[in-house]
């Protein structure tokens, strides 16, 4: 069977096919996990599942219900995309006059919402009467990447598809897309914090996350870090503020579980993948104090909140926390 769904997302994807086959599709689904993980084609597979016609292998992309889908030309299926950055009460208002038609080809009607927690307070509140009452044969597929944005009210009317962050199967995935060895593509994972599309996107220029990662390590390294201090910072000033202050702040959770988990054989996915896949910097004293780095840990948040508010110069924000991290690595 080609794959519909990535590798990591199969135990999901066996588990709805089962909902699906015995009929017991609910009429919310909610699907949570992290960004850059494929959920939200998770969900576009899950609808397409509900609108073919084929008895086996769902979605099968040939039957009339695949097509129609494919041509974007489905009479009983709905996207809902935000606008700005919002969706708003009028495309939920939207939703829920297509839910009041009756259905034309198949036994479902589905909207696709995949960036339910960017609705607005009264879309939401709008959503929820659609809830309240469900219409016959009528699913709404939503994706989440931040479950705490989204009321109780409506979590709670909704069956749940969660989705942990991947392990194995995604380093061999990304290993397979950027041809890498297997330690390549483990290190490369941990360093995109698990998130295997993010990490299979190539920058073709400017500053790899790979490569900041090496910097750094040498930055912290150097003989004389302070004299580089300015050059460094001048550099990665190129990015993103609040790009940059994330990264570091990743760094610095990495070396953390670098150096205080250790038995990393356990679980192959998640942090102790992390742990193991991405090495720490060279010069990582043995003995540097868990208060020491749990400190920087605190004011790196602080530094990724300013970075994301735009209230301070970046390029200050960025020379005054490495000055920190120098103070901290160099005791
Ligand atoms: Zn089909």
């Amino acid at each position: 069977m080609s794959e519909v769904v990535y590798a990591w997302q199969r135990a999901q994807w066996d588990n709805w096919l089962r909902m699906l086959a015995a009929a017991r599709v609910p009429n919310a689904l909610l699907l949570s996990g992290q960004d850059g993980c494929g959920i939200e084609e998770f969900g576009s597979a899950l609808c397409r599942s509900l609108l073919c016609h084929s008895e086996k292998d769902k979605p099968c992309g040939r039957c009339k219900g695949c097509r129609l889908l494919a041509s974007e030309n489905h009479p009983d299926y709905l996207r809902v995309v935000a606008e700005k950055k919002e969706i708003k009460v009028a495309q939920i208002r939207e939703l829920a006059d297509f839910f009041s038609l009756n259905r034309h080809y198949g036994n479902y009607r589905v909207a696709f919402v995949p960036r339910a927690d960017s609705m607005n307070y009264a879309a939401a509140n709008s959503l929820l009467k659609t809830l309240e009452e469900p219409p016959d044969g009528g699913v709404i597929v939503l994706v989440c990447r931040r479950l705490a944005k989204l009321p109780a009210t409506i979590r709670s009317r909704c069956r749940k598809i969660r989705f942990p962050l991947p392990g194995a199967e995604a380093a061999e995935w990304l290993a397979g897309q950027l041809s890498l060895e297997p330690e390549q593509a483990r290190r490369r994972l941990a360093l995109f914090g698990l998130r295997p599309l993010e990490a299979a996107q190539k920058t073709e220029k400017g500053l790899d996350r790979e490569k900041f990662h090496d910097e750094l390590a040498q930055w912290l390294s150097a003989k004389a870090p302070l004299a580089d201090l300015s050059d460094i910072a001048e550099r990665w000033n190129e990015q993103p503020s609040p790009l940059i202050q994330q990264w570091l702040l990743e760094e610095l959770q990495m070396m953390i579980h670098a150096a205080f988990v250790h038995d990393a054989e356990h679980g192959a996915s998640g942090a102790a993948v992390a742990a193991s896949a991405a090495n720490p910097p060279a010069n990582q004293p043995a003995n540097l104090q868990f208060e020491s780095l749990q400190r920087l840990h605190g004011r790196q948040v602080q530094r990724c909140r300013l970075a994301d508010s735009n209230s301070l110069n970046p390029r200050l924000l960025l020379e005054s926390g490495l000055l920190e991290w120098h103070k901290t690595f160099s005791r």
